[in-house]
């Protein structure tokens, strides 16, 4: 049974989100602003958290950096009420691993959720358990990736999209490839989403992310990993 942790202050809001996510098999667990959050994400384990961006005190986007900053891996997905504070999700480094969009259909909210703790928890099979390139070493099992001896934080999004690219060595994988991956086919999030992503793994892995060496722009046709 997975175990989510609710961000969010409006009572009816939580209160929807309570009964579906509980109806669907969820432990729910529920923070009422951003300090309660961070105390919960980190004293509970949570499996997935689901938090507001606007809150009292500290706002989501806050609560997300602060967990990133403290070592928090599970998958962070962002509700936000206005369409303009998705740039900001989508723009800024702030280690979140999606946006909902309010207001959402439960059943769509529900398949997201569920794609990144089935991405996040059961790790797709296969041969790569590392890999190394450059004078970063990754190790997909203990989800530790290091540049040479210092420690780097990826988010489980950033490091599912790295491993699909990994595995497709030397091949263009499409963005839409990567979309059914990462998140399933059930739900489509906007191709620019998988942009960010890409553009926060050269952040934190190339050398020089604006002449990126290992995760390579194919014109037209998606992303490519070449070590
Ligand atoms: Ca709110």
């Amino acid at each position: 049974m997975s175990k989510i942790l609710l961000i969010e202050d409006e009572k009816s809001m939580v209160q929807a989100l309570q009964d579906a996510f509980e109806f669907h098999g969820f432990t729910t667990l529920v923070a009422k602003d951003g300090e309660e959050g961070i105390k919960f994400a980190q004293n509970d384990s949570p499996d997935i958290v689901l938090l507001d961006i606007m809150l009292p005190s500290i706002d989501g986007f806050e609560v997300c950096r602060r967990l990133r900053n403290a070592g928090f891996a599970a998958p962070i997905l962002m509700l936000t009420a206005r369409s303009e504070e998705i740039d900001r999700v989508v723009g800024l480094e702030i280690g979140a691993d999606d946006y909902i969009l309010k207001p959402f259909s439960t059943r769509e909210l529900i398949a997201r959720v569920k794609a990144h703790l089935r991405r996040y928890s059961q790790p797709e099979n296969s041969a790569i358990t590392e890999a190394n390139f450059g004078n970063i070493s990754i190790d997909f099992i203990g989800s530790v990736v290091k540049r040479d001896e210092c420690t780097i934080d990826l988010t489980s999004t950033e490091l599912t999209i790295l491993k699909l690219m990994i595995e497709h060595k030397n091949q263009v994988v499409s963005r839409e490839k990567i979309l059914n991956y990462v998140w399933g086919y059930e739900v489509y999030p906007e191709s620019r989403t998988v942009d960010t992503h890409i553009l926060n793994l050269r952040q934190k892995l190339e050398s020089n992310p604006q002449k990126p060496q290992h995760i390579i722009t194919v014109h037209g046709q998606g992303y490519k990993f070449v070590s």
